[in-house]
Parts: C-alpha cells; structure tokens; sequence
C-alpha cells in the first residue's frame, strides 16, 4: 500500500474514533426518565426546549438530532411560553420573546421544525406539548435542576407515552459526571480542572438528514402556532394575562445576538480588567451574561471557548473568569440537582444551622418590611442603588448582590424572613433569577458554600459585610451615580 493511502486510512480511523468518542460524551448527559417505546410510525423527533434556547452550543439539540437522524426522520423544536408560571410578567416575557425571532431563523436556516406557542390567557390550550408529542418518535428535553423545567421532568415522562430524554446542555462538565453533592467550591473545583479537557470542546455539529416539513404538523394542531416578530413583542405582551406593572429592563434585550454582541464587548474591553476590577461595580469589567446564561439564549461552553481563545491570543490570562463561570456557577447546578427541595434555611451545613439558631433571638435594632426594601427605603444609599439596579435592570452588579443579601439577613426580623424576601425580589425582578445560582447564592448569604466566620450579633458566625467596608474596598459614590443614569454605564 502507497505511503499516502496508508497516512488517509490512519487519519480516516483517528477522525472516526474521535467522532465515536464525541458521540459517547454526549451520552454522558442523557438521562431516559421513562421506559415507554418508541412510537413506531411517528414523524419526528421533538426537542422541547424548556431551558437551551439557542440553536448552537446544544447538546439537547444535538442528541435530538442524532435520534432524528437515526430513526430517518426530520427534528422539530417546540418552545412554549405561558402565561401561568409563577410571576409571569412584562421584563421576563419580553427578555424570553426576543429570543424568539433569532432562534426560528437559526433552526429554519438548518433544516429544523420550530413550533412557538404563546398561551396568553388561562382560557388557551395548555396541552400542545401532548398534541405534537403524538406525531413524535420520542421527546427530548432540557435537563435542568430548578424552577418547573424540575416538576415538568418529573410529571410529563410518565404522561407522554413515548421515551422521554432529558440532556444536560447547561455544564460544561456533566451535572451526570458527580457522584453526590459537593459541600464547597474547594472540593468540586479539583474534580472539575480534571474533566474540563475531555469536556471543553465544541459541540459536534450533525446536518438533519431529513429536512422539516411543516405538513407534518396536522392544521388543527398549526392554527395554534404563535408568529414571534421583534415588530409584535409588545402586543404580544400587552394581550397575555400576566403582571404588567414590571418594566422591561432598561439595558438588557434577549436573544443570542445580544449574548454574543455583549460577549464580544466583554472580550474586547473588559475581560483584561476582569481580574483586577470584578469586585469593582463602578468599573463595570464583569461580562453581564447571566440573564443570557439562564435563558440558555447563550452556553457556558461557548463564552468559555471565546475567552479562551481570545486569552490565548492576547495573551491574557482568564482564570478568575473561568473560576465563576465554571467552577462556581456548576457547584451551583450540583447542588440544584442533588437537594430536592432547596429553597429552605435546612439545607444549610451544620455550622450555619447552630449559629443560626443561637442568635435567632438577637434583638435587630433596624427592621424593615418587604414593601420597604422593595422600594429601596432604608436609611443605606449604597443598598437602596443596588436594589435600584435590581428594579430597573434585572440583576446587581456581583460584589455588591453579596452585600445586598447581606443586609437583608441583617435588617428582616427573622432569617426566614431575610430568606423569602431574597427569593420573592429575584422571583419577579431578576432576569438571571429562578436559576441554581440564584438559590446557591441567596443561601449563599446563610453560610451555604462558605465557613464560620468571627461570632457577632444576629449572624452569628456568618460572613458579615459593612457599609464602612464597601466604601474602604470600592468607589460607593460613582456607582450610585451611575445606577441613577444608568443608560450612560450599563450597555
Ligand atoms: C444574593 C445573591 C444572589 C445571586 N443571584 C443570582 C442569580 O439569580 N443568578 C445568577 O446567575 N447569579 C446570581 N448570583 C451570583 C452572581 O452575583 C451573578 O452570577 C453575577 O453577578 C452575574 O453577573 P455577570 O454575568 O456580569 O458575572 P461575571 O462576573 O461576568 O461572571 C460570569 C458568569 O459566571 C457565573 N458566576 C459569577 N459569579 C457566580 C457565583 N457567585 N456563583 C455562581 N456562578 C457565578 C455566572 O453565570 C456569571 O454570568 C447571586 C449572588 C448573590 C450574592
């Protein structure tokens, strides 16, 4: 055999081995929550997408693709949005529907169904998963441990009749890959840094061996669908039965162009301050991809290869970045996937619940109601800006959230109160909120993922935080004056 054929075969085997390695991580993400069949004569593979809403970067989309493409038959995307999830409102719906315009063009572009329904009222079909589900071969999902995709992975499985997948497309190293649950960042991070090479590679990209046919869908089921334009977003918000009295946010829009629009900013202009300046909120180094990271408009995969790239070609070094995007935030997902019910003081460790218990009955020399935090009326300016930031943006800079929960522990009458405050704010104003990072870190402000600490009146032994010290560490004034024009600061 020629030298040059003997070189082809070799690669041609290496290619073919890498591809079947490729291929079997992305069975280390699949999780099969029922045991139906297969529907023999079904049309289509559905992908309800429910958390990853984004065509690239997606490792639900690529194993529905290799079923699809397995079975010989075509791939359609099914994304609903309804008006009855708790505090459905005007920030979060149109931060979802800007998504929605991009989203279609993508999975046209690539030959895949997309079938959008917006239920707007209670008096709309809520069954239209079921309705495409019974033309489907099989469904596959999100895998993703918090809010009602959690409830929805549990109930519909055993309701649908045909095999139900649910992928993990949000880590990077696999929620599947640990064992149990990790007690702190020191003890996940190793396991991380040793996986994170087999795992921080590009998803593999299938074409649809078969294109999508919008005939498939029968007419009844059609009528239903909903056209997303970004021309219609407001009247479709205006026409849905949800809280109208939160405004959108005023810097941020959805959708993966922006994602990767901001994401480009941030490698260009932030990401070789982003060491030195994140615990800086007035600097604004820090890459605002959270709302975009828990809509799934954008992965953490592809922010992680972009920095990387981008460092290696700059010669920057990105690890305090990759620290939160990876470790922290996927210590987050490991712990919203190993406790069934986190948003209780109970899940604490042990160290947090006796101190806890010890001072519960403290005397708190300044108290106020939800109403008044809300509004952001405590005698604090540096707190009333943070929660401003919160009310009209949709999320507070990192350092000084720390600070925000910090005084809400230190200013409710009882942890418990501190604790539903913290969730009932995210719960309706924050675009990243409802997330495993928004309860890890709001119990984060309870000793969650963190150590004893000096012992001191009504924390105990919990981190403590100062106004004092926020004016030592960081510029107060300009970021109060920028969270008061914030327009000027924030794009
Ligand atoms: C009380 C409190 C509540 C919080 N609620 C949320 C929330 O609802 N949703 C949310 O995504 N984050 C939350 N955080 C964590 C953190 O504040 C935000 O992730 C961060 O500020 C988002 O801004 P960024 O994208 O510019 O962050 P960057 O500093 O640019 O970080 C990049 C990404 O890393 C991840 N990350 C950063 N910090 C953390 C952290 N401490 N833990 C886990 N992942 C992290 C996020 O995905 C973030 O988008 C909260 C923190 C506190 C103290």
């Amino acid at each position: 055999m020629e030298k040059d054929q003997l070189y082809g075969q070799a690669v041609h085997l290496r290619h073919a081995c890498e591809t079947m390695a490729v291929m079997d991580a992305l069975e280390t993400r699949v999780r099969r929550l029922n045991d139906s069949p297969a529907r023999a004569d079904g049309h289509y593979v559905l992908y309800w997408i429910q958390a990853n809403r984004r065509a690239d970067s997606n490792h639900a989309l690529a194993w529905a693709l290799r079923l699809a493409n397995t079975a010989g038959v075509p791939l359609l995307v099914y994304e609903g949005l309804t008006c009855a999830y708790p505090n459905a409102n005007d920030r979060l719906h149109t931060f979802i529907l800007e998504g929605v315009p991009g989203l279609q063009a993508d999975l046209t572009r690539a030959g895949i169904g997309y079938f959008f329904y917006l239920r707007r009222t209670p008096a709309f079909r809520n069954d239209m998963l079921y309705r495409l589900a019974q033309r489907a071969i099989c469904v596959v999902t999100d895998d993703y441990p918090a809010f009602n995709v959690v409830d929805h992975n549990r109930s519909v499985p055993q309701r649908v009749g045909i095999p139900f997948y649910a992928v993990d497309a949000s880590c990077i190293v696999p929620m599947n890959i640990h064992e149990k649950r990790n007690w702190a960042a020191y003890t996940i991070r190793p396991k991380i840094h040793r996986e994170l090479q087999h795992w921080l590679k590009p998803v593999p990209v299938e074409k649809p061996a078969q294109l999508w046919n919008h005939a498939l869908i029968p007419q009844d089921v059609v009528k239903h669908r909903t056209n997303v334009t970004v021309e219609t977003i407001p009247e479709l918000v205006a026409s849905c039965a949800i809280n109208h009295s939160i405004a959108v946010s005023q810097s941020f829009r959805g959708g993966t162009a922006e994602a990767r629009r901001r994401l480009t900013l941030f490698l260009e202009s932030r990401l070789y301050r982003y060491a030195k300046e994140s615990n800086q909120p007035a600097q604004r180094s820090t890459s605002d991809m959270s709302p975009y990271l828990h809509f799934g408009h954008i992965s953490s995969l592809e922010i992680a290869l972009a920095v990387k790239a981008y460092a290696d070609e700059h010669q920057l070094l990105p690890d305090e970045y990759l620290e939160e995007l990876i470790v922290r935030r996927e210590l987050a997902f490991n712990f919203a996937r190993f406790v069934p019910n986190p948003k209780t003081l109970d899940v604490l460790p042990e160290w947090a619940l006796k101190t806890i218990a010890k001072h519960a009955s403290d005397p708190r020399p300044v108290t106020y109601t939800y109403e008044q935090l809300l509004r952001g009326e405590t005698y604090d300016d540096l707190w009333n800006a943070t929660q401003q930031e919160m009310l009209t943006e949709g999320k507070i800079h990192g350092y000084y959230r720390m600070y925000w929960g910090k005084k809400i522990v230190e200013w409710s009458p009882t942890m418990e109160d501190a604790l539903k405050t913290m969730f009932r704010i995210h719960d309706i104003y924050a675009l990243d909120g409802r997330d495993p990072n928004t309860v890890t870190n709001i119990l984060w402000c309870f000793g969650l993922h963190d150590r004893p600490w000096f012992e001191r009146p009504i924390f105990g032994q919990l981190r403590y935080m100062s106004l004092d010290g926020m004016k030592r560490k960081t510029d107060v004034a300009a970021y109060i004056r920028q969270v008061a024009s914030p327009q000027a600061n924030l794009l």
